[in-house]
């Protein structure tokens, strides 16, 4: 595929990073379900010894993605809020303060929020999913407006969710642009709203000179944003997995 070729001329100047959920994982009604497609790990570990760099970049827990991925795959989990990288944990300074609040609005969703509504303490953020329960999609987003406003968290919509994150300036895209520093190649794949910002720092990177690809995964309730603003679009996780063994 000639959309490829860009990436594979130099592998060990070239970087690959991915969303997980509907990108490497099937979309499931329960988040805490959602797995891999089979043999995405050895395949990202046997990417990540020939290119520079290969990572997922997920709003996840850093606890699931290392739970579900090889040790050897960086990972950066809560849209960038804490990561491994080389096999080393880190944690955003800025980020950590912030513990207590989103204990407290975790609290408070779980007993004034919506009923029905599944909510997620992730630690250092907190989401509200409606996925089995998309009736109660315009009540979550004013109960999370509210207690975004109360508390200063930051509100960031996701697929058939809702993210209340501290306010600290670090997003899927700012993560990319600062982990393909000195690359000359670099491909993001994704599916979600969450996945804009990568998109837009591929557009700041291409601006300066580097190879980009923009790649939108296909999924019964892929962000029509992402597929209009990708590249190429493939189809499900599936078709992530032929895209990557392309690039092997
Ligand atoms: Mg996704």
């Amino acid at each position: 595929m000639a959309a490829l070729d860009a990436l594979r001329r130099d592998p060990a100047a070239t970087g690959l990073f991915l969303d997980f959920d509907g990108t490497l994982s099937p979309i499931v009604a329960v988040a805490a379900d959602a797995r891999a497609l089979q043999g995405t790990g050895e395949l990202l570990t046997a990417l990540g010894e020939r290119y520079a760099v290969v990572a997922v970049v997920s709003g996840r827990p850093l606890a699931f993605l290392d739970a579900h991925l090889p040790p050897a795959v960086e990972r950066h989990g809560l849209y960038g809020l804490e990561a491994v990288v080389d096999g080393v944990p880190a944690v955003h300074p800025e980020a950590d303060a912030w513990r207590g609040v989103i204990d407290d609005v975790d609290a408070s969703a779980r007993t004034d929020g919506p009923a029905g509504l599944d909510v997620e303490h992730k630690g250092l953020s907190l989401t509200l999913h409606y996925r089995r329960q998309p009736h109660l999609a315009d009540a979550a987003q004013r109960w999370a407006a509210a207690a975004a406003a109360r508390s200063g968290l930051q509100l960031r919509p996701a697929k058939m969710s809702l993210e209340l994150h501290p306010p600290v300036d670090v997003d899927k895209g700012s993560i990319v642009e600062a982990r393909a520093a000195g690359l000359s190649a670099v491909a993001y794949i994704g599916d979600d709203a969450g996945d804009l910002p990568a998109f837009a720092a591929l557009d700041r990177l291409t601006a300066r000179g580097v190879h980009t690809l923009k790649v939108a995964v296909r999924t019964p309730d892929a962000s029509a944003a992402v597929l209009d603003g990708a590249d190429l679009q493939v189809d499900g996780p599936a078709g992530v997995l032929a895209l990557l063994r392309q690039l092997l």
